[in-house]
């Protein structure tokens, strides 16, 4: 059983209500080999959202700073309207959703026994091998990619499907 990014599947859970439907990744699903999630809709954000990206790091930065201090958190903020400029955009609070989605992610990859996630590249909670930070592509993950990462599920792109 995979993990799968829920938009690829063909549900409209992106920010502005679209999907980025993978017939590959849809017929997983309807084969009962996937389970798809949106960790941000767990998270607790609403579709549509606001677009946000990395002012900079990714989502190692963002968990790194979230753990330390036993979770007497000072989050750094890294979050913004996607360009790389702050806007309009409570911060603090979409950081913490990103967060409360990785952990329910990750909930719900263990009640299931998964091993592996097929995500979304590019996205601040999926992203498997590069995201958006400080207004450009860059290598790194979403928060949710790197939170199952360190807990052992290996997470890939849909690059990793066969063709
Ligand atoms: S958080 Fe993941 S599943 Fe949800 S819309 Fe973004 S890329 Fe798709």
């Amino acid at each position: 059983m995979y993990l799968v990014s829920a938009c690829l599947a063909g549900f409209n859970t992106r920010y502005d209500g679209t999907n980025c439907l993978d017939e590959r990744v849809k017929e997983l699903v309807l084969s009962g080999k996937a389970l798809p999630v949106c960790p941000e809709q767990l998270g607790g954000l609403t579709t549509p959202r606001p677009p946000v990206e990395f002012s900079s790091g990714d989502g190692a930065s963002i968990l790194d700073s979230w753990l330390d201090g036993e979770k007497k958190i000072f989050i750094r903020v890294f979050c913004c309207i996607a360009g790389g400029k702050p806007g309009p955009v409570d911060d603090a609070f979409i950081t913490k959703a990103l967060i409360k989605g990785a952990e329910e992610t990750l909930r719900l990859a263990r009640a299931y026994g998964i091993k592996k996630a097929i995500f979304k590249d590019g996205s601040p909670s999926c992203g498997a091998g590069y995201v958006h930070s400080g207004g450009q592509r860059r290598p790194g993950k979403g928060v949710t990619a790197e939170l199952l990462g360190r807990e052992g599920i290996e997470v890939a792109g849909i690059d990793s499907l066969q063709r």
